[in-house]
């Protein structure tokens, strides 16, 4: 094999060449998710790469290389990993990867337009616009309502965060009397986000959860009034659409209302719940979302889109804009007065990938209608999976609000690492465990669109062979 001809730019037919490669390497990635084994799931304290390590450390050499060589290192290292786009993973949030995302992802970079700013590709930034305004209606929110497509929730939370602070509190410089509040099972990014916008821990206070581990709205109340009386200046709110620990919605509207008496910012991390927002059984779910003053979603979760496609939106982008604008010399010969936003005007970034297409383009193409079906049909595997699992006698099972699904057997810890060890013996299926009110516990999500009935079947039999097994084991050890 011989590599591409020297220089940055290679031939039409070296191009139609790669992309013929690469056009086999995705059809047959795709083609066999259904039966690949699991095989990158690592036993504990063993990720990393197994073999032909020297392959994937080594730098790059002066002359050019051969595609296909190269195709072959990634195909190697990407099999070396848990797997997250395959219809039996159950971990985390399982993610997806709709391939027609990974096609806008090609088109995007090949023109690499610059859509920080609107008058540099006007079009690319209305299509982005479009996409953000349809979110923005799917919630309610009002035609005051902007954002943008972000990297994930984690991000949506730092702009969200510093709105809100720039509203409430004013500009910089800022003490450190600002407070908001969350709970133990609010995501890692919301305090990593006070952190970055530098915040001290001890202002983010954590609201105590009523008994069904959603924020208790009177505490909150109460913490918020008792925080004021001691000269502290409480600004935002951080509702949960969907935690990450069980997948709970925090009681929304009555949070919206708490902070408006308390003139606050109300801030919905949707980052896994929003999707849910397409059907209407999580409209039901999300109810009272339409009052937030922003909302971060992750399309890479309950969407399937590939990481790295957050939204954030806000009810007033105007707000947005005020927290996040920036101006110098260097930018004069840009026109910054059309009516279309100048995207580095609404977030951290600068020159930015342009996600717009990577949502754009399978929302058009699938039609809304393909997202609401496959939603559906998630929520419709995950109660069987609640109901097959809660009819085992073994298991407390939690009643789940979507798709994540909280089980384990009596007896403490050690017997449900036993449990997921057993679940995972022959790396069929991967779930995860979390803590709830401190105790270890089983946690199974069903979010990945290549997941369907008999794939539900399949882990609900492992959890059931797994479950008979280790409560037998613990049984004969009893007796001897
Ligand atoms: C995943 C998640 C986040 C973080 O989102 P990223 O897209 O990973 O940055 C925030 N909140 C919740 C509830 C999440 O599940």
């Amino acid at each position: 094999m011989t590599g591409l001809r020297p220089g940055l730019e290679p031939r039409q037919d070296e191009i139609a060449a790669m992309m013929a490669s690469a056009t086999s390497f995705v059809t047959d990635f795709i083609g066999n998710l259904d039966t690949a084994p699991l095989n990158g799931l690592a036993a504990p304290g063993t990720a990393g790469p197994s073999d032909d390590v020297a392959a994937l450390l080594a730098p790059p050499a002066e002359h050019p290389g051969e595609f296909g060589d190269l195709l072959q290192v990634f195909r190697t290292a990407a099999e070396q990993s848990a797997d997250t786009a395959g219809p039996n993973t159950f971990a985390y949030f399982p993610g997806g990867g709709l391939f027609t995302a990974a096609l806008a992802e090609l088109l995007a970079c090949t023109v690499n337009r610059f859509t920080a700013a609107s008058s540099m590709a006007p079009g690319l930034v209305a299509m982005e616009h479009g996409v953000i305004h349809w979110f923005a209606r799917q919630f309610g929110l009002p035609a005051t309502a902007g954002g943008l497509i972000t990297t994930g929730a984690s991000t949506g939370a730092l702009s969200a965060l510093l709105t809100a602070r720039r509203r409430l509190l004013g500009d910089a410089p800022y003490d450190n009397s600002g407070t908001v509040y969350v709970t133990t099972h609010t995501h890692l990014s919301v305090s990593k986000a006070a952190r970055i916008a530098g915040l001290s821990p001890d202002q983010v206070r954590l609201v105590p959860v009523t008994d069904d581990l959603r924020m208790d709205a009177d505490a909150a109340t109460r913490m918020i009034e008792a925080d004021r009386a001691a000269g502290k200046h409480p600004f935002l709110i951080v509702a949960t659409a969907g935690t990450t620990d069980t997948g709970a919605v925090d009681p929304i509207g009555r949070l919206a209302d708490t902070a408006r008496a308390q003139n606050m910012w109300f801030h919905v991390d949707a980052a896994y719940g929003g999707g849910f927002q397409l059907t209407a059984r999580g409209r039901a779910k999300l109810d009272g979302i339409d009052r937030a003053d922003s909302i971060a979603l992750d399309p890479h979760k309950s969407m399937f889109f590939p990481y790295s496609s957050g939204v954030l939106l806000v009810r007033d982008e105007r707000l947005l804009h005020a927290a996040h604008s920036a101006d110098a010399p260097y930018l004069q010969d840009m026109d910054r007065g059309t009516p279309l936003p100048d995207y580095q005007d609404l977030g951290t970034e600068m020159s930015r990938g342009y996600r717009g297409l990577r949502l754009w383009l399978p929302l058009h193409l699938h039609g809304v209608a393909a997202f609401r079906a496959a939603l559906d049909e998630k929520l419709d595997l995950a109660e069987s999976v609640h109901r097959a699992l809660a009819d085992l006698p073994e298991l407390d099972v939690l009643t789940p609000d979507l798709t994540v699904i909280n089980f384990r057997l009596r007896g403490g810890e050690e017997i449900n690492r036993t449990l997921l060890e057993t679940i995972h013996a022959d790396r069929r299926v991967h779930l995860t465990s979390t803590r709830i009110r401190g105790e270890y516990t089983l946690r199974l999500c069903v979010l990945n669109h290549r997941t369907h009935r008999r794939h539900v079947d399949q882990v609900i039999s492992i959890v059931r062979d797994a479950v008979r097994t280790v409560t037998a084991a613990t049984a004969a050890a009893g007796a001897r």
